[in-house]
């Protein structure tokens, strides 16, 4: 028989057992390239159906193939590329189905892309090295590491880039995970003897997006597997980008040479957004939602509520809409504070208080509370720590003593001797001032 229709004959039988979609994304121009003794060539139009086919299908594969070519034990799979396409309806949708297909397959969710990503002051430099990466794959910044705190846009920064690619490039390998999925990946490898896979699968990628990479500090296993993939990648100058809550040299238990690897390339942090940056997100989100025009008081009145990580503002924002939809009613600022404001005012409270006060300065320093509250006598935390107890003094109106405590259980001679001093320092040094200035505003 024909090698044509032999291929043929075992697409019949495979697209039975699975879905349309799936079918097409995986198995449209591919073909039989040779038989050769135990040998079988397929040809495959990408990377991206090589890795699937021979992650997903070789053992079905292996099956039907012995089934015209009993000699077959070994499949080989070459990229042949697929030619021009005719743009007939047909192909449009195939076409269209591989590249979702990818985009699914690399783990991106189409919704976090670079149009639904809001810029402001607090993120254009991190955007601008994103746009600059998919620009210019492991050229420009490699790696890229983003950092910041939760909820502020970063898992949808790396996605973005992903995805972008993948819509420059349909036949590039992207893979985004985690570090935790890494990590779990790797073990398993080990455990079930297929670590020469769980290799090979990074060999193809083009761009690897490594999402929470301070999950990986104290893993010295995976930090060794990680280096070795990250060399390996940077060698062939593939595109790496990382994601994390703190600069490298914070993360804890991280390898030296982990650490500097990170710091070889490019790193961009990601800090709240204004209140200006807020309201555009809701409003982007409301749209995304459905909403055309949602009431400019509403959104005003989320976007200026104590909550400030753009994740949760979703939520409140998420709430409302869902509320209304149900009710038939188009959202306003006196339904959206029916709804929303014990919430607001509980937060509000919360971060007030002195813990509020303490983060607040700590993210004012990009520093821990825990290095605020310590021990450490470096002018980095001292300053930060002489300018809660003043806040905490002038702001809250909490005795020496209390503030002793909540400053990691300090002498209240001590917290009255450093209040003493930043009171005549902010006279004297005006940066000083400006700091506390901008702290007190943040806090409102
Ligand atoms: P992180 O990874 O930093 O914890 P995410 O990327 O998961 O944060 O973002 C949390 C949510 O906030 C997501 O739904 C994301 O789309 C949204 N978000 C964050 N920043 C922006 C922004 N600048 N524009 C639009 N949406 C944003
Ligand atoms: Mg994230």
């Amino acid at each position: 028989m024909k090698q044509s229709r032999v291929w043929q004959s075992i697409l019949n039988d495979i697209e039975l057992n699975i879905s349309k979609a799936n079918f097409v994304t995986w198995f449209n121009n591919t073909y039989i390239y040779s038989v050769d003794g135990d040998r079988v060539v397929i040809a495959v139009p990408s990377g991206f159906s090589k890795e699937w086919l021979e992650n997903k299908f070789h053992t079905q594969l292996l099956k039907y193939l012995t089934k015209y070519y009993p000699e077959t034990k070994r499949i080989e799979y070459k990229i042949v590329s697929p030619g021009k396409p005719k743009q007939s309806k047909q192909k449009r949708e195939n076409k269209e189905a591989p590249l979702l297909g990818e985009i699914r397959s690399a783990n991106l969710n189409p919704r976090y892309n670079f149009q639904n990503l809001v810029v402001g002051e607090h993120n254009e430099l991190a955007i601008a090295a994103g746009q600059a990466v998919v620009k210019q794959l492991g050229e420009k910044y490699n790696p890229l590491y983003v950092f910041g705190g939760v909820g502020l846009g970063k898992t949808h920064l790396i996605q973005a880039i992903g995805n972008e690619v993948l819509k420059n490039q349909p036949n590039s390998v992207v893979r985004y995970l985690t570090s935790e999925k890494f990590t779990s990946d790797f073990v398993n490898s080990i455990r079930n003897q297929t670590i020469e896979k769980f290799k090979q699968l990074y060999n193809s990628v083009d761009l690897l997006l490594i999402d929470d990479i301070q999950f990986i500090g104290g893993k010295e296993g995976t930090q060794e597997q990680f280096f070795h993939t990250f060399n390996n990648l940077y060698q062939k100058n593939r595109q790496i980008v990382i994601c994390s809550d703190c600069p490298p040299r914070s993360i804890p238990a991280l390898e030296e040479r982990l650490c500097s690897r990170f710091e070889g390339g490019m790193i961009v942090d990601i800090t709240k957004p204004d209140l200006e940056t807020r309201v555009a997100i809701l409003n982007k989100k409301a749209k995304l939602s459905g909403f055309e025009e949602v009431d400019q008081q509403a959104i005003e009145y989320i976007a200026s509520s104590a909550v400030q990580n753009v994740r949760e503002l979703e939520g409140y924002l998420n709430k409302l809409l869902a509320n209304c939809q149900l009710k038939g009613i188009n959202p306003s600022l006196q339904n959206t504070i029916e709804l929303l404001g014990d919430d607001f005012s509980r937060i509000k409270q919360e971060s007030s208080g002195p813990k509020g006060v303490l983060k607040t300065v700590a993210d004012y320093y990009k520093l821990e509370v825990k290095s605020i509250t310590g021990k450490g006598r470096k002018s980095e935390v001292v300053q930060p720590r002489q300018i809660t107890i003043v806040l905490l003094r002038d702001k809250l109106k909490m005795p020496f003593e209390a503030i002793g405590k909540e400053l990691g259980g300090r002498d209240h001679t001590t917290i009255m001797h450093g209040y003493n001093k930043v009171r005549k320092e902010l006279k004297k040094d005006p940066l000083l001032k400006q700091d506390l200035d901008a702290i007190k505003e943040v806090l409102g």
